[in-house]
């Protein structure tokens, strides 16, 4: 073989080699995790309320359930999320005012996994994000209910039923059996938040401390926390991968930057739920630059909002300071 031959084989070997680990390198800089799933293109919005269902059902695969009460039920058309483990599930909020069927909903879902599995049906553990009422409203439809656990609403509640000692600073894991949840304290929306790391699919759960809308603050007593809140989060993520951030609400249309008037019944080009770790990064980022200095600041996809610097003060949830 000539000299220019053996080059040109060794150019070859050299580009399908090449060919061959970029997507390896690709998995490696970006990993899926070991259970993905799916979000819905766009969530039923409040567009045609005599069709829509009072609870949309979207299975994110077969173990992670998200529920979206309808808007056309209460404005705040909060999310829900169900997560299963061979031994418990969890049900972090239960939704919010107009009754929406959130129990027979969730049981439904139960009985067919259990049936599907040959199993008896899981354990329910209904826990909440935080208590405000919108995340809280249904609980009274699972109490007394068999085989279920509901978690109390207070900082002492919350820190005693996941074993937190160290309340915000420490965090701990829950499983589910087979499944382990990290529960990461996040006081600052509201003093009993918290964030729930899902290790199998990835994702992280931020309730309404981080998602596409108005990250409310209603204290100044609360800005701090929610800056020290903002900054575990960061901390958590450099150990620990994630493929999306999940939050309670939507509040962002599909332009960036505009938001919808908080109140809002209809959302005809609402944005989708997911954000990611950039998101959260470009909140701490924000925070900051602010100090202790709290601004209103709108960015493409959310709006940091601590509401005592409003002119004309938004109307915060109803129990909300
Ligand atoms: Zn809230």
């Amino acid at each position: 073989m000539s000299i220019r031959a053996l080059i040109r084989v060794g150019f070859l070997s050299l580009f399908v080699f090449a060919a061959c680990i970029r997507p390896a390198a690709r998995k490696a800089a970006s990993p899926s995790p070991p259970d993905p799933g799916t979000l819905p293109e766009a969530w039923l919005a409040g567009v045609s309320c005599e069709t829509e269902p009072v609870i949309q059902v979207h299975a994110y695969n077969e173990d992670l359930y998200v529920l979206r009460q309808s808007k056309c039920s209460h404005f705040e058309a909060p999310f829900l999320y169900l997560l299963f483990g061979e031994e418990k599930a969890l049900l972090l909020d239960t939704g919010s005012l107009g009754e929406p069927p959130v129990a027979a909903t969730v049981e439904r879902i139960r009985e067919k996994r259990a049936r599907k599995k040959g199993k008896d049906p899981a354990h329910l553990v209904v826990a909440h994000s935080h208590s405000h009422f919108d995340h809280i409203q249904c609980d009274r439809q699972f109490e007394g209910l068999p085989n279920t656990t509901v978690v109390g609403h207070r900082v002492e509640d919350v820190a005693r039923f996941f074993g937190i000692e160290e309340w915000p600073e420490g965090i701990v894991a829950f499983d589910l059996g087979g499944r382990v949840l990290d529960v990461i304290p996040t006081p600052g929306h509201h003093p009993a938040h918290i964030a729930i790391y899902d290790r199998r699919t990835q994702v992280l759960l931020t309730g309404d401390t981080l998602y596409p809308g108005f990250l409310f603050v209603f204290s100044p007593n609360h800005w701090d926390d929610f800056r020290r809140s903002t900054r575990r989060m960061v901390d958590f993520v450099a150990g620990h991968p994630v493929s999306r951030i999940l939050g309670c609400h939507i509040e962002m249309s599909r332009t960036p930057g505009k938001s919808y008037p908080y109140g809002t019944r209809v959302h005809p080009e609402e944005r989708s739920l997911e954000l990611g770790v950039e998101h959260l990064l470009e909140l701490q980022d924000a925070l900051l630059a602010m100090g202790e200095e709290a601004a209103i600041e709108a960015h493409d996809d959310f709006v940091i909002y601590p509401a005592w610097r409003a002119e004309r003060f938004q109307r915060p949830p109803r129990d909300a300071r």
